[in-house]
């Protein structure tokens, strides 16, 4: 039986994971975290919401993988493989902005706590980046002065422009103050410079800068954004053992969704495993702007009640994907 190691237990690990329970699964955490729900903890969550224990293999840090030799070096291991998964996830990336060190970033539970207590005192809250996350988190802190800065021409560049209208409409009901075509050239203790005024500032949160894990651009593996390439069956574009999941590949212009990591997740495994199926990925995100669900497509989108059921049922789909996994 080949040998096929999983690195990283995220989403897309857990995922491929339970599709094969003699692969191995690697990860430096014997905790989940669950980015997706980082932003109930700003809200009042416990912080226990944002993570759980799940079951891996070994608990280590992988530091490198030679390719050549088929072997993953962790801090305290070498170990052989005959296939590798790589699922490391993502990383925040805020070292080239000037200033950075006034800025706060959303990764971890710990991140959000901080959010959470910082925001107490703050009365000018600045967002940057209006994504998916930006625009959830323009709407959850009341009584204070919101700034949403996007550097391009509408929120949700990456969405259809119906559902950026929509978004921002309802945005500018819950009064906040939206700012595009703004790129930010420095953040300062109490405000943010963009190419077209300062803001006031007395907590800034950055929500973009969002790329893979910065272990794989060290790697020996063609990559993007620190995302390696694969084909349609989700194989490195330079090894035949080597697949990618999650936020760890990239093919044509993929987003970072939960759904896509879990759907790649599996097919990773499948192919690994010897079958040949394409993983034609749905571009398709819920959002929640203040209990008002969203769901959002290629060219359109719903909303209302059918959405919540649905993200519901996908929050208790990973909650039973867990369960499984720690029965094993
Ligand atoms: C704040 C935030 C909110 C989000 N909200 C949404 C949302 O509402 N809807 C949505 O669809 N998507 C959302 N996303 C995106 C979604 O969460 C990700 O696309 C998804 O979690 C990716 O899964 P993954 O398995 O690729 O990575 P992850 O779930 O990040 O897992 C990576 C794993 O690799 C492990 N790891 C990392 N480095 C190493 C190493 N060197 N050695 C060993 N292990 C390592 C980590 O411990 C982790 O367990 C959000 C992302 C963020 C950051």
């Amino acid at each position: 039986m080949s040998k096929i190691y999983i690195l990283g237990g995220g989403l897309s690990g857990i995922y491929s994971k339970l599709e094969n329970k003699n692969s191995i699964l690697i990860d430096k955490s014997n905790y989940i975290t669950f980015s997706t729900r980082l932003i109930y903890i700003i809200k009042g969550e416990n912080e226990s919401y944002g993570y759980k224990k799940r079951n891996i293999d070994i608990n280590e840090e992988v530091r490198d993988i030679d390719f050549s030799e088929k072997t993953i070096i962790t801090e305290n291991n070498n170990y052989g493989y005959d296939k590798l998964i790589i699922a490391l996830g993502h990383k925040q990336n805020i070292d080239k902005i000037k200033g950075n060190e006034f800025l706060y970033k959303l990764e971890t539970a710990e991140d959000a706590l901080r959010i959470r207590e910082l925001c107490k005192n703050a009365e000018n809250i600045n967002i940057i980046g209006g994504s998916y996350l930006g625009v959830e988190l323009s709407c959850i802190f009341k009584n204070k002065n919101v700034n949403l800065i996007e550097s391009n021409n509408r929120l949700l560049p990456r969405s259809n422009e119906k559902a950026s209208k929509y978004v921002y409409d309802l945005l500018k009901n819950k009064n906040v103050n939206i700012f595009l075509n703004s790129r930010v050239s420095e953040v300062k203790k109490d405000s943010v410079i963009t190419n077209n005024n300062e803001l006031k500032s007395d907590l800034t949160i950055y929500s973009g800068g969002i790329s893979g894990n910065g272990l794989i651009n060290n790697l020996k593996i063609k990559s993007k954004n620190s995302r390696i390439i694969v084909d349609k069956y989700l194989k490195s574009v330079d090894y035949d053992n080597v697949y990618a999941c999650g936020d760890s590949m990239v093919m044509d212009d993929i987003p970072m969704t939960a759904e896509i990591a879990r759907e790649s997740g599996k097919i990773a495994m499948k192919n690994a495993m010897g079958s040949q199926i394409k993983f034609n990925y749905k571009l398709r995100n819920i959002i929640n702007i203040d209990n008002n669900y969203i769901l959002i497509n290629n060219n359109s989108f719903i909303k209302g009640f059918t959405v919540k059921i649905i993200k519901n049922h996908v929050g208790k789909n990973t909650e039973d994907s867990l369960k499984k996994l720690n029965s094993k």
